[in-house]
This record gives C-alpha cells, sequence and structure tokens, in this order.
C-alpha cells in the first residue's frame, strides 16, 4: 500500500460518491442509533476494515463513552473509557487524527477494551469528531484486512466521512434532547400568522394603494424572517444548551414596539381588542439581536390577545426605571392563578384549560425568557384574576 503526499489525487470517484451519497443520507437521519450504524457501516466499507467503532463525549459528565461498534468490536451499553490513557482520549483531547499499526505497542491503548470485546487490536485509524464549535467524539476504524497498514487515503476518507457524521449526531442529539419539531412550529407560526393576515386583507378592493404597499412589505419582511428563522432553527434548540447566537447591536425597543403593534393589529382587531402603546417615544438603544427581541414581543403581545377577552385593552410600555429599561405588556384577561405563576416558563407548561381557549404549544413564554435572559435581562409576571396579566421585560440600559 502508498501512501500519497496529496491523498486526494489517489482518491476514487466511487469513494466520492459514497461520501456524497452518504451525506444525503446522514443528514436527513434523525435518530441517534440508526445514524450511528450508518456511519460505522460506511466507515469499515471505505477503509477496508473489520470492525469501527463511535465513542461520544457526555455533555453532562464529561465522560467519554462507546456509543456504537461493528465488526468484531462488541462493546457493553455505554462502556468508559479513560480520557487520560485511552487512545480515543488522546484523539478527544487533542483533536488530532492518529494513525497506529501497532495499537499493542502504544502505551495510550486502553487494555479494557481487548477484554471487554475478547478481541485484539492490532492496526487504528482514528480521527475526531468535530463540530463548528467542539470536538465532539471520536471515530476508529480498527484491523486493517490482510494485516496492512491505513493508508493517507483511509485518513482523508475517515476524515470526510466524520465531519458530516459530527454534524448528524450533533443534529440527532438536539433533536432527541428538545422536542425540536414542537418548537419549529411554534416558532413558524408568528411569522406565518402575519403573511395570512396580510395577504387576506390584500384581497379587500376596499384597501387603499399605500395600505396595500404597506401590507406587501409586511409579507416581504416576514418572509425573509421564516427563511432566516429554517437557517437558524438549530441555534433555537441551542438556547437549551445555552449556545445561542445573538447579534450585538444597537436595538432601539421603541422601533420594535411599533413594528410588533403594526402586525398585531390585525388578530387584535379581530376580536375587537384596543392595542395601545403608552410608552415613551425617544430610543432607548439596548445591546442586542432586533429579531430575537422582536420575536419575545410577539410572542407576549400575540398572548395577549389569545388569552384577553374580546373587546378587551391591551396596553405596551416602554420605560426607563432605576438604571433598566422595562418593557410591559399589560392585558385585561381573566389572569393567572398564583399556583401557576410559577409554572408558566417552563417548556410546554399551559395552564389547565388553555387549549379550549387558545392554539398554542406552550413553548412561547420559554423560549421568550431565554432570549431575554441571554440578553442580561429577566422577564417577570404578575397577576390578578380577573383583572388581567403584565408580562415585563428587565434589560440593562446600553
Ligand atoms: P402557548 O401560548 O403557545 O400555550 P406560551 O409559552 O406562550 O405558550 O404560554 C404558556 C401558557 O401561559 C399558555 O398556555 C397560557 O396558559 C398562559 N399564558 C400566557 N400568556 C398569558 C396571558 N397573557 N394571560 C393568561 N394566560 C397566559
Amino acid at each position: 500500500m502508498h501512501s500519497s503526499t496529496n491523498p486526494s489525487e489517489t482518491l476514487k470517484p466511487v469513494h466520492w460518491q459514497r461520501l456524497l451519497e452518504i451525506s444525503r443520507t446522514l443528514s436527513s437521519t434523525l435518530e441517534l442509533q440508526p445514524l450511528l450504524r450508518q456511519v460505522l457501516e460506511v466507515a469499515t466499507e471505505l477503509t477496508d476494515t473489520e470492525g469501527a467503532s463511535i465513542l461520544l463525549l457526555d455533555s453532562q459528565t464529561g465522560e467519554l463513552r462507546f456509543a456504537a461498534a461493528t465488526g468484531q468490536v462488541n462493546i457493553g451499553d455505554n462502556m468508559v473509557v479513560p480520557l487520560e490513557g485511552s487512545i480515543a482520549g488522546w484523539i478527544v483531547l487533542n483533536g488530532k487524527p492518529l494513525n497506529l499499526e501497532d495499537v499493542q505497542a502504544d502505551d495510550r491503548h486502553y487494555q479494557g477494551i481487548d477484554v471487554a470485546t475478547q478481541s485484539v487490536t492490532h492496526s487504528l485509524l482514528g480521527v475526531p469528531l468535530l463540530t463548528r464549535e467542539k470536538v465532539i467524539g471520536a471515530l476508529e476504524v480498527i484491523n486493517k484486512k490482510q494485516g496492512a497498514a491505513y493508508t493517507e487515503q483511509d485518513l482523508t476518507l475517515l476524515q470526510s466521512l466524520a465531519s458530516q457524521a459530527a454534524i448528524a449526531i450533533e443534529n440527532a442529539r438536539l433533536f432527541q434532547q428538545s422536542d425540536l419539531i414542537a418548537e419549529i412550529m411554534h416558532e413558524l407560526k408568528t411569522p406565518m400568522m402575519a403573511i395570512t393576515a396580510s395577504t387576506e386583507l390584500l384581497m379587500y378592493d376596499q384597501v387603499k394603494q399605500e395600505q396595500r404597499a404597506e401590507l406587501v412589505k409586511i409579507i416581504q419582511h416576514e418572509v425573509r424572517r421564516l427563511s432566516r428563522m429554517t437557517r437558524d432553527y438549530l441555534d433555537l434548540a441551542r438556547m437549551e444548551s445555552g449556545r445561542l447566537n445573538l447579534e450585538h447591536q444597537a436595538v432601539d425597543l421603541a422601533v420594535i414596539v411599533t413594528e410588533v403593534i403594526h402586525i398585531q393589529r390585525p388578530q387584535a382587531n379581530n376580536r375587537f381588542i384596543t392595542l395601545v402603546y403608552e410608552g415613551e417615544m425617544a430610543a432607548h438603544p439596548i445591546i442586542g439581536d432586533a429579531d430575537r427581541l422582536k420575536q419575545v414581543l410577539l410572542n407576549l403581545v400575540s398572548n395577549a390577545i389569545k388569552y384577553n377577552r374580546e373587546r378587551g385593552v391591551i396596553a405596551v410600555r416602554l420605560n426607563c426605571l432605576n438604571g433598566e429599561l422595562c418593557l410591559s405588556v399589560q392585558d385585561t384577561g381573566e389572569g393567572i392563578a398564583p399556583e401557576h405563576l410559577s409554572h408558566l416558563f417552563q417548556r410546554f407548561y399551559r395552564v389547565p384549560g388553555s387549549e379550549t381557549k387558545s392554539e398554542g404549544s406552550g413553548l412561547g413564554l420559554s423560549i421568550a425568557q431565554r432570549i431575554v435572559e441571554a440578553h442580561g435581562g429577566r422577564i417577570t409576571v404578575e397577576s390578578v384574576i380577573g383583572q388581567g396579566t403584565t408580562f415585563s421585560c428587565w434589560f440593562p440600559l446600553a
């Protein structure tokens, strides 16, 4: 077997074809175990090898564990491998590949594996599983067939596979952690509502030309927001793990309030609800992400409409108080009983009986809270049964 300085030259079209094929399959597989099996299958096939294994870092405990294995490797469920004192551990800690002709002669080799698998590892090729931000584990193939050593070509193929696999694994894990589908649906709802309302209005002959232009603008704006959201939907799940990427720009909340009121007015009108702004118009910039902040306010106002009584009132306020900027939404709905208040920001929590009043997933407020907190702020709620509810977002002034 030869070893080339430019490995890509030695790759056959059949290999690239297989990699391309697998990248399509991997990106559409959201269940972790089937995904790992596919990766192992392709890894053994591409490198002409006896066995393969995938080890993943447990994000909670920091332990490195076997997540899946094939071929002669038959690892007990989730066996832990020491980070210090194992080959996989070395790959993960260093973020580098390792090509060993004789594993037994390497003192990083973790003997526990051979004992557990009742097999002997001779040659090994391992690569880190790298996502955009970090190493999440390692992909290893062991015992090249015919006792030969792994080549540069094997390394190129395995690295290419690993980079696709890492992204797919990350996606599958996020999908498992969070009910991502429900979350996405919820996020899509608000812009969809704005678009639906605007298109409905456009069908009325009475709507004036300049209003039409305005509505088209809203539609364009919301469509852009939708496409940004589809791109960003994984970011939303990342909030869970505190890895949300926020813009850091000067944002004028007064502008956001005006936009949100404009968008929500048709929904409020449908229920004869008065929607007023009682804030200072002066600009009070905070540093943050305009889209996310708008998402928060859209949620609060849309809730205030949904859970209000017909012909009720909604007051949106923006005030400076003791070095903080307070953005609040007050409604004249039924109010929320004290025993439910503390649960409102939990995912999927809905006050019993809400289902009959309005559609919802119980995700909006937990997302809103995460966004506000990611801006260094906090969100509070006060409610009086029979009178209404006020949600307030407090932000440090820029
Ligand atoms: P959703 O509205 O989709 O159910 P949210 O997370 O936005 O999800 O809200 C969670 C729950 O909090 C709602 O189901 C509802 O029971 C309650 N809630 C939210 N806002 C209000 C409000 N303004 N007035 C009364 N109840 C509310």
